[in-house]
């Protein structure tokens, strides 16, 4: 079976490496059609990610179709096409008994600590698959970006009509971008690069933007923008240190501070 091996930071190999074997109990062997590039693959590329063990099959967005099923898999048929939850958990630590399976004690990303989707197939525990009658394998892919945005504005439980400012305008930026515009939030967006700030303004529709210009102007500009007041809710979604730093700057009294990613 062909595989795409990222052997060690800036190497990548197109390697034959051995056939996945039948699922196992709770499992299901996947076909892989799209593989979406995240920000990590690209950190894992340069060697700037410290989570990436080498070597590894990359990718971790990803749209497969079912192959085959184990026994006890009722969630997804042969044929289901599905987007992948790269995050494997243990299901047993306190975090995942409460529910919070991402911060999973010995959580593993396939494509990341473990081999990923750059490959024909492979095998996952079927809990993992989402199946959709409707999605396209290109916007399967997209279900694991976005559903970080999703749950972001859930954690952040904003109201409508609420004021929240987004630092950054990545992709994450964006995907939190369009679960805050079903949530009906008032929203700034704010980053040092105008081009995003634009795509941002006459693509996607939100409220305000604000170039950070790192030259201490940034709160003023954002009452300008808000009517006065800062936003009640402030999202990092830069994962740099020093933006979420400064991002309780930017928070109104009694406020709160959403970061996502690290
Ligand atoms: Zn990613
Ligand atoms: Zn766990």
């Amino acid at each position: 079976m062909k595989a795409i091996v990222l052997e060690k930071p800036e190497q990548f190999v197109t390697a034959e490496i051995e056939a996945p074997g039948d699922p196992g109990v709770g499992e299901a062997l996947v076909r892989v059609h799209r593989v979406g590039i995240c920000g990590t693959d690209v950190s894992g590329y340069l060697g700037k990610m410290p989570f990436f063990t080498y070597p590894v099959v990359p990718g971790h967005e990803l749209g497969v179709e079912v192959i085959k099923v184990g026994e006890g898999v009722e969630n997804v048929r042969p044929g289901d096409r599905c987007s992948v939850e790269p995050y494997m958990n243990c299901q047993e630590c306190f975090a995942c008994r409460n529910g919070n399976t991402n911060c999973c004690e010995s959580l593993e990303v396939i494509g990341v600590h473990k081999d990923g989707g750059m490959c024909e197939q492979f095998v996952l525990p079927a809990r993992k698959l989402h199946a959709s009658e409707k999605l396209t394998m290109d916007q399967l892919a997209l279900v694991e970006t976005l559903g970080i945005g999703c749950h972001c504005v859930d954690r952040a439980a904003t109201s409508e009509g609420e004021k929240v400012l987004v630092i950054g305008a990545g992709p994450i930026g964006l995907a939190v971008i369009e679960f805050l515009k079903v949530a009906k939030a008032e929203i700034t967006v704010m980053d040092m690069n105008e081009t995003r700030l634009t795509f941002c303004k006459d693509r996607l529709g939100v409220d305000h933007t604000v170039v950070f210009k790192g030259d201490d102007s940034e709160v003023e500009r954002l009452k300008d923008v808000n009517g006065g007041e800062l936003p009640t809710t402030v999202i990092d979604a830069t994962g740099s240190h020093v933006s979420m730093s400064n991002a309780f700057q930017y928070a109104a009294f009694t406020g709160q501070v959403v970061y996502v990613g690290i």
